[in-house]
């Protein structure tokens, strides 16, 4: 099950770590202060997802990427329209006379549209971007796939979906046959809904169909990262279509309700509207997450106590 740690304390902008339980895979979404991000974790981030760059979300790049150079690793980076040139104008902002080329790749995946993704990549001492190719899914690596939503907050602000490979669990008890290769044959079968497929135990061939009653399918745990948005049906729309029915979903609540018309003003959220859009996403469980700096830890609770209010009963 992916696990989900905010990074960043209370007044701190926002960073949350997504780790890949018996992995040590980790992803990154936005880069907040994230005080409490380990140099260890850090090293171990092998995409980053940027919501948005204003400055809140973005401004601790460096201090990720600090720790990343010498890995010898590709990094990705997925981000709205232009994140490529902002990645490169960062990183050209610092000398790099003694460091291999080697010493690092990022590889961009800048977000134009859901099916139009174009992809780039950027290597020292240079920095200078290289386009690669465009291609219609954003991310999937042997542990997740993940899934976007494009959300309006004045500018791009992209909302992901991390999605865990769904597994087959085969019930040996009810079966009744000796185990043999049949059964990663049957479990391809059924990952492929080919129920004609023909499979032979002991001698005799049946069809797959008849065989699926000894297997389940697990969903994958769906665990969303929802930032900067405003309150505003189009964006509820694209929520709707990716988050429904995901497991656990944070989800930018900037403001309490009382200042509901700054929210209006920023293209933010405020307490009672995340919490009402997640329970319209019947989301199995929500986190209200990056309030108003200026707000105190009873501003805190008092979002808190709207949000759930919301969430559970509206
Ligand atoms: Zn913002
Ligand atoms: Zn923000």
């Amino acid at each position: 099950m992916l696990q989900a740690e905010i990074k960043s304390l209370l007044k701190e902008d926002i960073s949350i770590l997504i780790k890949v339980p018996n992995s040590g895979k980790h992803y990154v979404c936005d880069c907040g202060e994230a005080s409490l991000l380990t140099v260890k974790e850090a090293q171990s981030v092998s995409a980053i997802f940027i919501s948005h760059t204003h400055i809140d979300h973005f401004a601790n790049f460096d201090g990720i990427f600090r720790h990343q150079i010498g890995s010898g690793e590709k990094v990705v980076i997925c981000g709205p329209k232009n994140i490529h040139q902002q990645v490169e104008a960062r990183l050209k902002s610092y000398t790099w006379n003694l460091i291999d080329e080697n010493a690092i790749e990022y590889e961009i995946r800048e977000i134009v549209s859901k099916e139009e993704i174009n992809v780039y990549t950027l290597h020292p001492p240079y920095w200078n971007t290289e386009f690669i190719k465009t291609q219609n899914f954003l991310f999937e690596d042997e542990c997740v796939n993940v899934d976007f939503a494009i959300l309006d907050h004045k500018t791009d602000s992209i909302a992901y979906l991390f999605k865990e490979r769904d597994t087959i669990t085969f019930h040996e008890e009810a079966s009744g046959f000796r185990k043999g290769k049949w059964i990663s044959e049957l479990k391809i079968a059924f990952e492929n809904n080919d129920p004609d497929q023909q499979i032979e135990i002991e001698d005799t061939i049946y069809k797959a169909s008849e065989l699926f009653h000894l297997l389940t399918k697990n969903e994958g745990y769906k665990l969303g990262v929802i930032m900067d948005h405003a309150v505003d049906e189009r964006n509820y729309e694209k929520m709707r279509t990716v988050f429904t029915e995901a497991d656990k979903v944070y989800i930018e609540t900037f403001y309490k309700d009382l200042d509901q018309e700054f929210a209006k003003l920023n293209y933010h959220s405020f307490a009672s509207a995340s919490g009402k859009i997640m329970n319209e996403c019947k989301v199995k469980e929500a986190i209200p997450i990056h309030f108003s700096r200026r707000y105190t830890e009873s501003d805190q609770q008092e979002i808190e106590t709207a949000f759930y209010k919301a969430f559970r009963e509206s």
